[in-house]
């Protein structure tokens, strides 16, 4: 595939990065001044239900997010560019070739592992500031440095020991299986996804928080009958200290199979009334009724499929490596340079995904509304609005984009024409 000269790639791979960060940027800058324009009112449809000081605070909140977002475009733009053109990842490889064989497989471990360990220190500050400046200061932040930390000191042992075991038969797979390695990489990926979705729940989930069997019998008799009326098999109904990190309110369900548990926050219950809840539960249950999962999962593999088979066809092209200043061609430095770039390229598929989320949104609505009150699910979802400090009013075009769900206003309308069940 010699579709590029190395200076040709190098012009590319700059002009994606230009478009992709200007558009970063111009989205950014969209959404401050839209919600910035939009303050001084609350929106018709929520003047009964939302005071203006809240609607001011979510403003607010919004425009802080934003501003962060913008250091965030900026400093993994730059970091980027260090890493490849700038030689970063060229110093790295050559560093480790020192102390290990350049043609072994911890040679490629160990450049891997720097990398990530070097991104997420660069992240560090930007980490801290989120948590303990915006977060604080809106009121949400629970979390204490120490908490903090401790989570990192999980997080990075938890990466370790899934992670180099799967780099190893992913950069063994790559030495040794020929021309169709990626189909290989790509089936153990696909394991490896499943092994942890399914671990998850009873083994990596309880290392972060603490997980007790829903003691209010009440609302639990009210969720079991949700859960017949639906035919749905769990495995539990669990509440999760999420207050001890955050007062942002959520439920979920994790697990497949018949091990699926129904997680919900601490914080969810102290805010909702049961039929809140059983309303809230009824629009996840519509994510699993309707596939949502799987057809998440499958999309998910047949684009880590196609992403695998593109990584094939540039393994071996000099262009490459060059194109992005890099000399010591191979496995590992294919997939680090693969991992870092292709963001760059793919950043303008986000609106066709968000879409896609959206619509699935729309749809566990509509399966909530047949199945629970869909007037108990816009009050729920006017509370978690107001408590999550979301902003009511976004930048349509920076919606389109990114939202995963739709707009508050557009969300809410929908439900209210919806028939009750
Ligand atoms: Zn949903």
């Amino acid at each position: 595939m010699q579709a590029f000269s190395p200076n040709g790639f190098t012009i590319a791979f700059l002009c994606a990065l230009a478009l992709a960060t200007l558009t970063r940027l111009w989205l950014a800058q969209r959404q401050i001044g839209h919600v910035l324009r939009n303050r001084g009112t609350v929106p018709g449809s929520f003047s009964g239900t939302i005071t203006l000081p809240a609607h001011q605070k979510a403003a607010d909140y919004s425009v802080a997010k934003s501003r962060l977002g913008i250091t965030d475009i900026v400093l993994g733009a730059v970091v980027l560019l260090v890493l490849t053109l700038g030689g970063g990842l060229e110093w790295l490889s050559q560093a480790w070739s020192r102390v290990l064989d350049p043609a072994g497989y911890w040679h490629g471990v160990a450049l891997v592992m720097s990398v990530i360990v070097l991104l997420s220190l660069l992240d560090l500050p930007l980490a801290l500031y989120r948590t303990f400046v915006v977060e604080a200061k809106f009121g949400f932040n629970r979390m204490t440095l120490a908490l903090f930390f401790a989570d990192l000191a999980k997080q990075a042992l938890l990466g370790l020991a899934l992670g180099v075991p799967l780099l190893l038969v992913v950069l063994w797979l790559m030495a040794r299986m020929g021309e169709l390695w990626w189909l290989y990489v790509w089936l153990a990926w696909m394991g490896f996804n499943l092994l942890v979705l399914m671990i998850y729940p009873t083994f990596i989930a309880p290392i972060f928080n603490r997980f007790t069997p829903l003691s209010d019998p009440t609302l639990a008799a009210r969720i079991e009958q949700l859960l017949a009326r639906c035919g749905f098999k769990a495995q539990g109904l669990f509440v999760m200290d999420g207050s001890k990190r955050s007062s942002h309110g959520n439920a979920y369900f994790s697990g497949f199979g018949a091990a699926k548990r129904i997680v919900l926050f601490d914080t969810l219950i102290t805010r909702l009334a049961p039929s809140e809840i059983e309303a809230v539960l009824a629009h996840e249950l519509g994510h699993f009724k309707r596939h949502h999962v799987w057809k998440r999962v499958a999309v998910l593999f047949a684009m880590s499929l196609g992403m695998l088979w593109v990584l094939g066809q540039l393994i071996g092209e000099a262009w490459f490596y060059r194109g992005l200043n890099v000399h010591s061609q191979g496995t590992a430095m294919a997939l680090m340079l693969f991992f870092l770039v292709v963001p760059v390229f793919t950043f303008f598929l986000q609106p066709l995904t968000s879409l896609y989320s959206r619509r699935h949104e729309f749809e566990a609505d509509a399966y909530a509304a047949s199945h629970a009150s869909p007037a108990d699910l816009v009050r729920a979802l006017v509370k978690l609005y107001q408590d999550n400090a979301a902003t009511l009013t976004p930048d349509p075009l920076h919606s389109a984009f990114y939202d995963s769900h739709p707009p508050a206003a557009t969300r809410i309308a929908r439900l209210q024409q919806l028939p009750a069940a």
